[in-house]
């Protein structure tokens, strides 16, 4: 590993005041929930008395907590959570981009020297990601310490726990945890013997219907079945309403979704308590952290929105799982030993068909006229600059090393000409005007999610409450505050609850964390420790 500036302690001035988080912690369980949203949180926090009542209760939360850069989604935003470095710096971009050199995409995670141990699949690991992470900087503090990462996306995963984890697991999409050849070359024991008594295809017979009262979602949120709700869990046909019978989506959808599903978090809360208990987590005076990336509720709001029946009964859920996942610690940890983080890789809007109807200006951005466009503007590229000079990779653009000044200048001119017409097209913008930044929110987080090098040449940022999903479901990734704003709470049991509004980033996550265990972090890093009183 390569040398790293590391801030001393006795240097960091940015402290302020002390209190009994500050006490150092057994255990770090740092718990990111994607596409988590502080708004529903709020809405719905009369009906929480589990895990999330728990935390609020016992935690400092801090109420105006963003992601500082502009592609919010999953890949990004796990990586600033873990790193306390913006995106851009990091070349954590996007979950996918496209490499100039190979002429091929390339998975954010992706790791050619190992494999998947499940099925021998390419890799993924931390190996060609430039920076190292909280749990890196634990074991650089004291190699006694454990770091263990547990998720539902192998991304979430890696990029939580850094490059030196003791484990990293992630779902297999076929009814398992598994990991890569990079951390281990076989899986351990009790991770086998976990798998072989999940039997998710027992699933099959199950139905998800709302654990509460009907009357509790009718009241609560808007209409169980809502115009631009997509659903997965239907092999054919559509079925977007309570109860949900996963016998309809057959098995082989049930296990690569698995994860997606409420009952896919419960499992990772499970293999966490496990987890626990086979590295004795939190039993010794060498602190340890356990990472949970918990992803149902990203899943559930990109298929049926954000104030859907099928969300709030998530959140409910989640509530529960996470009360029990917390008795538990509590009681074999010992009281107030752990310190909860919670927080999420993104926001999110909703339907644009409910924002609409909330008098909110939402739409999707029209795929056919899309693909017709994008279709134009490559033949005109080709007729005035060249074949092979630009590389459209999704909804970004790519110019090839060999274009020149010229034929740059051109292809610019073309792209923002003719893209910027598209219905919900906020603006079509260069890489070279991003890194310009700005004085506002949001043309700094422009500049944070751009790698000097790596990122793509055109980007086409939609207008507010506009997504690129068409013609249902939902999404996130916009520079907006809607889908920067995340949840943050730090929670030991014991602790008076607190609510902070001033505003704080999310590159603070970790520099803080490593603050409260008094570890060193890098000197370079974007984040700066909170003042948690
Ligand atoms: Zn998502």
């Amino acid at each position: 590993m390569r040398r790293l500036l590391f801030m001393p302690l006795v240097a960091a001035s940015l402290f302020i005041g002390c209190s009994k988080l500050q006490n150092e912690p057994r255990l770090v369980v740092y718990i990111v929930v994607d596409q988590a949203m502080p708004e529903l949180l709020e809405k719905y926090d009369h009906l929480f008395t589990g895990g999330y009542r728990w935390l609020k209760d016992n935690g400092v939360r801090f109420n105006q907590a963003y992601h500082e850069h502009g592609y919010t989604t999953t890949g990004p935003g796990h990586f600033v959570l873990s790193s306390g470095r913006h995106p851009g710096k990091g070349g954590i971009f996007t979950n996918f981009w496209f490499d100039r050199e190979t002429k091929e995409s390339w998975y954010c995670v992706q790791d050619t020297a190992s494999i998947v141990l499940k099925d021998g699949s390419v890799g993924r690991s931390y190996e060609n990601i430039e920076t190292d992470a909280l749990g890196d900087w634990l074991k650089i503090a004291n190699p006694n310490s454990k770091v263990i990462s547990l998720a539902g996306k192998d991304r979430t995963s890696v990029l939580l726990g850094g490059k030196n984890p003791d484990l990293a697991l992630w779902y297999d999409k076929s009814g398992g945890w598994t990991t890569s050849s990079y951390y281990n070359l076989s899986l351990p024991k009790w991770v086998d013997n976990f798998n072989s008594q999940l039997n998710i295809e027992s699933f099959v017979d199950s139905i998800w219907d709302r654990m509460a009262d009907e009357a509790i979602y009718t009241f609560n949120t808007r209409a169980d079945n809502y115009s631009g709700e997509s659903d997965w869990t239907t092999a054919n046909g559509y079925s977007p309403t309570f109860p949900i019978e996963f016998r309809e989506m057959g098995i082989k959808k049930l296990l690569g979704s698995f994860a997606y599903t409420p009952f896919g978090d419960k499992t990772i809360l499970k293999l966490g308590l496990t987890a626990v208990n086979e590295y004795q987590l939190g039993k010794d005076e060498n602190s340890d952290i356990l990472f949970l990336g918990l992803s149902a509720t990203d899943g559930i709001g990109h298929s049926f929105g954000a104030h859907s029946h099928e969300q709030l009964d998530n959140y409910l859920r989640l509530d529960k799982n996470l009360g029990a996942f917390i008795q538990n610690l509590e009681s074999t940890v010992g009281s107030g030993k752990t310190l909860y983080v919670l927080s999420s890789d993104h926001g999110a809007f909703g339907l644009p068909e409910y924002l609409q109807s909330q008098g909110i200006d939402s739409g999707r951005i029209p795929k056919p006229k899309r693909d017709s466009l994008y279709s134009f503007v490559k033949n005109e590229i080709e007729k005035k600059v060249g074949t092979g000079k630009v590389n459209r990779y999704g909804n970004f653009f790519y110019y090839d090393n060999s274009i020149n000044p010229l034929e740059r200048k051109l292809a610019t001119e073309i792209l923002k000409t003719h893209l910027s017409k598209l219905a919900g097209i906020h603006t079509v913008i260069t890489k070279e005007d991003m890194l310009k930044g700005g004085d506002s929110d949001y043309k700094k987080r422009l500049k944070n999610m751009v790698h000097p090098e790596k990122s793509p040449d055109i980007y086409l940022i939609p207008k507010k409450y506009w997504t690129w999903i068409y013609p249902t479901g939902a999404s996130h990734g916009s520079p907006y505050d809607y889908d920067a704003h995340v949840p943050l709470i730090f929670a030991r049991g014991g602790q008076k609850a607190t609510m902070e509004s001033i505003r704080v980033k999310t590159i603070d996550i970790a520099p803080t964390i490593a603050k409260i265990l008094k570890i060193d972090f890098p000197q370079s890093i974007d984040g700066k420790v909170l003042s948690i009183e």
